[in-house]
């Protein structure tokens, strides 16, 4: 059976990145940038002042300073400076021609229009042309994802419209002869949909766009008619809750095949989550996921996750973090990889495991705070309270 890693390596191998689309500052906020942005020009583009002051020549060892103009932030200087002679300057205003240091006004006694230096700073608190970065620097690489400070970096080089990757437009269908919608009061034998609301959740944590979702029972017919409803052009992943394994009424496969979708694989060698099944269709992807709300919330988070992203165009990785346990973490061995749901959070100024209760896939208090996975090797055991374990982060830092 399919190993997660060969499982990961066959999903990066089939999914290729959407076309970028210039996107306007306001709108790329969490967007993957998909071009090398370089400095256009020397940053700080003129000598500025760092300080409200006084700008003089360093070199002139005058007792006191005629101020001759001032310089706001915003003007160009008219005119230089002279042997005895300052400006008044403010913070950002560029340095006159003649001036090579400014002056904190702390240290400047000023009567009328002279001033005299209470004391000279060895510092010439002005910020000087490409003291930043130089014209033609590589300031932000492809693959980055936008957050304020890109963002602002990008208004500050006149880059307003980005080329960013586009969120994927993933359309979804619950099967299930048993689901009820959870509004509704479940009859003999069904159950509240639960897995629907899940999905909807997890594509707005990785910034994908639901353009269309819905229930249908466990026929085949049903499911291919309802998917055949959303044009081709219209969506860029399929997800199908449910109906992944070998079932009489599971239809996933089968469903793909219809379509005209190439499936990569069937099974991976994990738990939970062993019946993924991943395909594609020149540049859509699909995913049938089994149905048990633990298998999908892992399963999303160790391949779903990466397929979207790479539509994306983001640089995904499979980093782990070794933290503490705060509690035992119960594992018994076996021989698939498994991983855990966990919940990594802050005690006593240190980052530590909670592992979550984990009775069977389809009791969902296991993903309660989960926001980690703790991976353990096929036939690795647990660990107790205090050791530390690999964990793969899913979420910013608490
Ligand atoms: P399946 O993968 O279709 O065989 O489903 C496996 C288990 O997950 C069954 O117990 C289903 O009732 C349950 N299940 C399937 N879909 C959902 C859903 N949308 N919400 C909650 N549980 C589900
Ligand atoms: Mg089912």
């Amino acid at each position: 059976m399919l190993s997660l890693a060969a499982a990961r390596s066959l999903i990066e191998q089939h999914v290729q990145p959407l076309e970028p689309v210039a996107t306007p500052l306001a709108v790329a906020r969490g967007h993957i940038l998909r071009e090398d942005i370089f400095a256009p020009d020397d940053l700080p583009a003129f000598d500025r002042s760092a300080m409200d002051g006084y700008a003089i020549d360093a070199k002139d060892l005058s007792p006191k300073f005629r101020v001759v103009m001032e310089v706001q932030a915003g003007q160009a200087p008219a005119q230089k400076i002279g042997p005895g002679e300052c400006a008044r300057i403010f913070t950002g205003a560029p340095i006159p021609g003649g001036a090579s240091q400014v002056i904190m006004q702390e240290d400047v006694e000023r009567d009328g229009e002279w001033i005299t230096l209470r004391e000279r700073d060895k510092k010439t608190w002005i910020r000087y042309r490409g003291e930043d970065a130089r014209q033609g620097e590589l300031l932000l690489a492809a693959g980055v994802r936008l957050r304020a400070g890109e963002l602002s970096l990008l208004a500050q080089l006149g880059t307003v419209q980005p080329r960013v990757g586009c969120a994927p437009r993933v359309i979804h269908f619950a099967t299930g002869n048993e689901l009820v919608d959870p509004s509704a009061a479940p009859g003999p034998g069904q159950i509240r949909d639960s897995n629907s609301t899940l999905i909807t959740a997890l594509l707005a944590d990785v910034g994908a766009h639901l353009v269309a979702q819905d229930r249908c029972g466990d026929a085949l017919d049903t499911l291919v008619q309802a998917i055949r409803q959303h044009l081709a052009e219209s969506w860029d992943c399929l997800l199908i809750s449910g109906g992944a394994s070998v079932g009489d009424y599971d239809f996933g496969t089968r469903a793909l095949a219809e379509l005209g979708f190439q499936v990569h694989f069937g099974q991976m060698s994990i738990r939970p989550g062993k019946p993924l099944v991943f395909a594609t269709r020149g540049g859509q992807i699909a995913f049938v996921i089994p149905g048990n709300p633990v298998s999908h919330f892992v399963t999303f988070q160790i391949a779903i996750r990466l397929a979207l992203e790479r539509l994306e165009g983001a640089v995904s990785s499979w980093e782990t973090v070794s933290l503490e346990l705060a509690e035992d973490l119960p594992a018994k061995p076996n021989e698939r990889h498994t991983l855990w749901p966990v919940h990594v959070g802050l005690r006593d100024g240190a980052l530590r495991v909670w592992p979550l209760s984990w009775q069977s896939s389809g009791d969902l208090r296991g993903l309660l705070g989960a926001n980690a996975l703790v991976p353990i090797a096929p036939g690795a055991g647990g660990a107790k309270k205090g050791d530390c374990v690999d964990c793969v982060l899913l979420a910013a830092l608490p």
